[in-house]
């Protein structure tokens, strides 16, 4: 227990290190954030660059990327310097330290000469631990010069994945900070970043000369996170039942594709009594920013977003993730999702699908300007989230599966788990579907094809004359909605394509003929009906604990109550003081004392001082007389 992984004797006999006070890592973990144990990697990526050598750190959101840099940065001589592609990111994490007590600053563009100036002083006097800029600042020749100046006692790149070309990020500013490397040959370097596939992670160590050994990896899963796919039914009451059923006063986000469905799911959210706030990049830089400010700054607010949102946001109490429409691959659905449940504490990734929607994203993909190749990807990473969608199997299982990762047993926390689907032998279903195509002449769309199964001599039916064709009425047996639900999987399965020509017609696929011939089956699945989803019964988290009577619930928000009037006062978002988690613990051990309130994971010995009496005396109150 008591091993320590470091080898003090060697440290201490480092000329830089000697000079600070000697402790370790474990001692600042426990003193300055109060947190009892490391998780995943840190610890041997800290051990790694406090001897001076570099790492690159690929973990999942919320994994503790951060730490695996500032506390490195408190233990050496020196101030770290630490590359954020976002404003926003930089202030939060700055906020989220000097509550910590810690000695950190950002420059960026929105400080003011007089303030930039009174930061450049701090550092020339040695006092700052932690610095933060924006990579085109610290590529400016005046910045490097002042650099020469400092003691630098770690470079750290954050989302490092920008560096790379293969990611989704790319940003030409991080390019040049392969020659930082060049110009502080020996000074350790710490590249973080949760999203990295094994071309970007290469590519992330070639530019940065990281060697193999350099490389810290942790798994991709976020067990907190319950993933839930819904077939598209009336959205918007779909999602507002879901908000009223199981997160009433939460915050979250809500992504959709268009700006107009942004602006009208938001004002429609507000007419039914819950705040909500919308944001993409039709909105002007301001409105942007105090939305974003809002959401931050505010608990329970519901912000409903395009993509333009989201990157670099890393408040942790963001308590669910719901997708109106498909994202556009796995990838993208992963790391949207990802930004619930940061703080470990149980969270939703919701989604609501329909075949429509794809029909529509293969359609803007088609008549986008792109190179072929690069609309051969995108179908392909599409069909990947189509098959996600449509899976009779652990979503996770799924999802991990296509990051490379193998999840032995169905995870138990998501919807297919919870409510385990029934399938059923769909192979005479299939096969009606796909004559009723092929005699139709491969033209039509859904509705149509369905309206000829079910018998209907509808106008058109009657005007091709397909109330004659062999397979009219054949396929009564089955609903409309259940039809439906046959052509989505067997789109799902590649047995059917849908034609993009604006119809959505129908097609086979090669890999019908051997179903429509007998000689393979298919399986579907039943669509669930929508159950009222059951209360958690386990905090799939572990650890986490989560108010559930009725005198808990009322000692949490007033807890809450206490961390946002303090917040305001300081003009920082709520979750820099304490985390729910932090919060939550409170109400489950009901501490008396400072003592026994300094073992509570996230009060270290600052936040103690600062904070420690206030909060005492919420829970004195609700536990004295109990209501
Ligand atoms: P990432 O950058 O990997 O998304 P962060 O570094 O922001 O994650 O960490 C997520 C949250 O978890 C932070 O609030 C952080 O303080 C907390 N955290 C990090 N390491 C630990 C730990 N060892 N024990 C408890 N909480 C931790
Ligand atoms: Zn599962």
């Amino acid at each position: 227990m008591m091993s320590s992984v470091i080898d003090w004797t060697l440290l201490a006999a480092m000329p830089d290190f000697a000079t600070k006070a000697v402790r370790s890592p474990r001692q600042v973990l426990r003193e300055v954030y109060g947190y009892p144990s490391f998780r995943l990697k840190q610890e041997a990526v800290i051990q790694r660059v406090l001897r001076g050598g570099d790492a690159l750190v690929i973990m999942p959101t919320g994994g503790g990327k951060s730490l695996c840099y500032q506390i490195p940065a408190l233990l050496r001589e020196g101030v770290a310097i630490v590359v954020s592609p976002l404003i926003s990111l930089m202030q939060d994490q700055v906020d989220a330290l000097r509550q910590l007590g810690v000695q950190a600053a950002y420059l960026n563009s929105s400080l003011t000469r007089s303030e930039q100036r009174r930061i450049e002083e701090r550092l020339a006097r040695g006092e700052l631990d932690l610095l933060y800029v924006a990579p085109e600042r610290l590529m400016t020749d005046a910045f490097l010069a002042q650099m020469q100046g400092w003691t630098i006692a770690l470079i750290a790149i954050d989302e490092a994945h920008c560096i790379s070309q293969w990611g989704h990020d790319f940003r030409p500013e991080y390019l040049h900070l392969a020659d930082l490397r060049q110009r502080f040959p020996d000074v350790p370097c710490i590249a973080v970043t949760a999203t990295a596939d094994a071309p970007t992670r290469r590519d992330i160590q070639q530019r940065l000369g990281f060697a193999d050994e350099d490389l810290f990896i942790t798994g991709f899963d976020r067990p907190n996170i319950r993933y839930t796919v819904v077939v598209k039914k009336n959205p918007k009451q779909q999602l507002l039942r879901f908000l009223r059923s199981e997160h009433d006063g939460d915050a979250g986000i809500v992504y959709c594709l268009s700006r107009k469905k942004v602006d009208d799911t938001a004002a429609w959210l507000r007419e039914q009594g819950i705040e909500a706030l919308p944001y993409h990049a039709g909105l002007s830089a301001a409105e942007r920013q105090a939305h974003q400010d809002r959401f931050l700054r505010e608990e329970g607010l519901v912000m409903v977003a395009t993509v333009a949102f989201g990157m670099g946001i890393d408040k942790p109490n963001v308590r669910f993730v719901a997708h109106l429409d498909v994202p556009r691959s796995l990838e993208a659905y992963y790391q949207e999702t990802g930004r619930a449940g940061r703080d470990g504490l149980p969270a939703d990734a919701w989604m609501t699908y329909s075949l429509g929607d794809v029909v529509a994203m293969r359609k803007m993909l088609d008549d986008s300007a792109a190179p072929e190749a690069h609309k051969w990807t995108e179908r392909h990473k599409l069909n990947t989230i189509v098959g996600f969608c449509e899976t009779p199997r652990c979503r996770r299982q799924v999802l991990l599966n296509y990051f490379g990762e193998a999840l032995d047993a169905p995870c138990g926390n998501c919807d297919t788990c919870l409510n385990p689907v029934e399938t059923w032998d769909g192979t005479e279903a299939a096969q009606k579907v796909m004559s009723c195509i092929v005699r139709t002449g491969q033209r039509f769309g859904t509705a149509h094809l369905i309206d000829v199964l079910l018998g209907k001599a509808t106008d058109k039916v009657r005007r091709f004359r397909h109330d004659r064709l062999p397979t009219f009425g054949v396929g009564t047996e089955l609903s409309a909605t259940e039809w439906r639900s046959v052509i989505r999987q067997l789109v799902a399965a590649d047995l059917l394509a849908v034609e993009v020509d604006g119809y959505g017609s129908i097609k086979l696929t090669e890999a019908a003929v051997p179903v429509l011939k007998g000689a393979q089956r298919v399986e579907f699945r039943k669509d669930p009906r929508p159950v009222k989803t059951k209360k958690r019964a386990t905090t799939p988290a572990g650890e986490a604990f989560v108010p559930e009577t009725d005198a808990d619930k009322a000692l949490f928000d007033a807890l809450r109550d206490l961390r946002l009037t303090l917040a305001r006062d300081q003009g920082v978002p709520p979750y820099v003081i304490f985390h729910d988690s932090t919060l939550a613990a409170m109400v489950q051990h009901r501490p008396t004392t400072p003592a026994a309130l300094r073992t509570i994971s996230g009060i270290g010995q600052v936040k103690l001082e600062r904070y420690g009496d206030a909060f005492l005396q919420v829970v004195q109150a609700h536990t004295a007389s109990p209501a």
